[in-house]
């Protein structure tokens, strides 16, 4: 899955989702990527998420949905991404997967679990440096 959140000039927040499914996948599944709450979520007020790894688990918990709803609660994106994640491996531990939650401020942060790291692509004026960049973070 290929995750995309973007904040345009109108300070709308949009999240989406690219994928090409899990490898070996049965015919006609949908996966969590274009199931809302699961793949993707955005709201204005807050931010968004977006998921990606083993759709068939991740989206038994609307991992995004909680996401967001925990930064409307005063999450900030790292926490909010982690509790996306939590909530899964609370129930599942062999599962491979990852959260990226922004606030509306552009804010953002990565929680991954199942990999060694997990890298995302960045083009944000709030951070010195180069305007694009690739940014990977450790996995839990
Ligand atoms: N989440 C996708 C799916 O299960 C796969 C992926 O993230 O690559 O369909």
């Amino acid at each position: 899955t290929i995750g995309m959140i973007a904040i345009d000039g109108d300070n709308h927040i949009h999240a989406g989702t690219s994928t090409n499914g899990l490898s070996y996948k049965i015919s006609g599944r949908v996966g969590d990527s274009p199931i809302p709450g699961a793949g993707a979520y955005a709201d204005n007020e807050v931010g968004a998420a977006t998921a990606t790894g083993n759709g068939d688990v991740l989206m038994r918990f609307l991992p995004t949905l909680l996401a967001v709803e925990a930064m409307r609660a005063g999450k900030t994106p790292a926490q909010a991404a982690e509790i996306g994640i939590r909530r899964v491996l609370k129930h599942y531990t062999n599962f491979f997967g990852a959260v990226i939650a922004v606030n509306r401020l552009g804010e953002y942060a990565v929680s991954c679990y199942g990999w060694e790291e997990f890298s995302i692509v960045v083009s944000s004026p709030l951070k010195s440096g180069p305007n694009t960049r690739i940014e990977t973070v450790n996995c839990l």
